[in-house]
């Protein structure tokens, strides 16, 4: 088994060709795969370590372009299974000069909104160092809910570090008070969160980065870190006991698409945790991996190799400790 475990659906995503052309007007697309806890798998692989995902997929060829996919990230597949009655998601996406992209997503009634929880109990965690968990699984279906649930008690029980993204997804939801609610509780077994400022004002009514650290320290003593995701200007990291400190993000010339980043923040922060590091270098790598990512067009393709993430540093003159 490997040394970093998630759980979630992976989008296979049509991006348009066209640039800043609306959706219904596209004609031109290609594809490539997504989806924000695979993206967070496959960067944690790519910067040296083992990772296990779990999913389902259709039997269908989307499906099986996900899993080749996936096999050729070296993202382990053991716990990747298949539903014969059930399609892949998939996502139609806006290629766009500035600004977020517009998306449609077709994932309703997907294979993983069909993962039930009994294929979670052969997933074996001796060797898990890291799991990260987000919300965007638990919002596909009562039966995604359950088996995210179940997992979740399964790491809280076996006391694995967690990490935890509440990634607000109020479209899959489809019920604002329940996702405030639910993102809320499961963020009580996580030991460390990665809220972005823009999801604090929805999930506790500030985006002040201080109140959002307070409010998730305060709810659950198993939580002993929040970092806050900040856009540009990087991250605002709070412990229990010391008082919280900004890391600055790097600067960009040439943003390309902000999907992913969010998702590069969090394999940045887990890779560098995995490695030893300082929270404040963990916060950096964080913020280098997301900038890296905003310069790209897929969701998962600026996350570096360890050899590319060193470049960067030395051109960005800095280090970690
Ligand atoms: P998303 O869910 O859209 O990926 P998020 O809200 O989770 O986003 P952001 O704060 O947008 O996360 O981005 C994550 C990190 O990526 C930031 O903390 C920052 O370090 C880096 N980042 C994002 N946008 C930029 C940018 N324009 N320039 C430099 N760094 C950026």
């Amino acid at each position: 088994m490997s040394e970093f475990l998630t759980i979630g659906e992976p989008v296979v995503t049509f991006m348009s060709k066209d640039a800043d052309a609306s959706l219904v007007d596209t004609i031109n697309y290609f594809k490539l795969l997504g989806g924000a806890e695979l993206n967070v798998a496959i960067g944690v692989q790519r910067l040296g370590h083992t990772t296990e995902y779990v999913s389902r997929l259709g039997a269908d060829p989307l499906g099986g372009y996900a899993k080749k996919q996936i096999l050729e990230h070296g993202v382990g597949t053991t716990f990747v299974t298949e539903d014969a009655d059930n399609w892949t998601g998939f996502q139609l996406k806006q290629m766009v000069t500035t600004g977020d992209p517009q998306t449609f997503n077709y994932r309703t009634g997907s294979a993983a909104a069909h993962l039930s929880a009994d294929v979670l109990d052969d997933v074996k965690l001796d060797d898990v160092k890291i799991a990260h968990m987000s919300g965007i699984f638990p919002a596909l279906s009562e039966t995604s809910n359950q088996a995210f649930r179940h997992l979740m008690d399964r790491l809280v029980a076996a006391d694995k570090l967690i990490t935890f993204d509440p990634n607000l997804r109020p479209a899959l939801w489809n019920d604002d008070e329940r996702m405030i609610r639910e993102i809320n509780e499961f963020a009580k077994s996580a030991d460390i969160i990665l809220p972005g400022m823009n999801e604090g004002k929805i999930l506790m009514g500030s985006e002040d980065p201080k109140d959002i650290a307070d409010f998730y320290l305060n709810q659950s003593d198993r939580t002993k870190v929040v970092i806050v995701k900040v856009g540009p200007a990087g991250a605002y990291v709070q412990t229990r006991d010391a008082e919280g400190f900004m890391v600055p993000g790097f600067k960009v010339n040439n943003v390309v698409d902000t999907v992913g980043a969010g998702d590069g923040f969090a394999l940045g922060v887990i890779t560098a945790l995995l490695e030893d590091k300082s929270l404040r270098s963990a916060a950096m790598r964080g913020n280098a991996v997301g900038a890296l990512q905003v310069q790209t067009p897929g969701d998962n393709d600026g996350y570096p190799t360890p050899a590319q993430l060193k470049a960067f540093y030395e051109a960005e003159g800095v280090s970690e400790d």
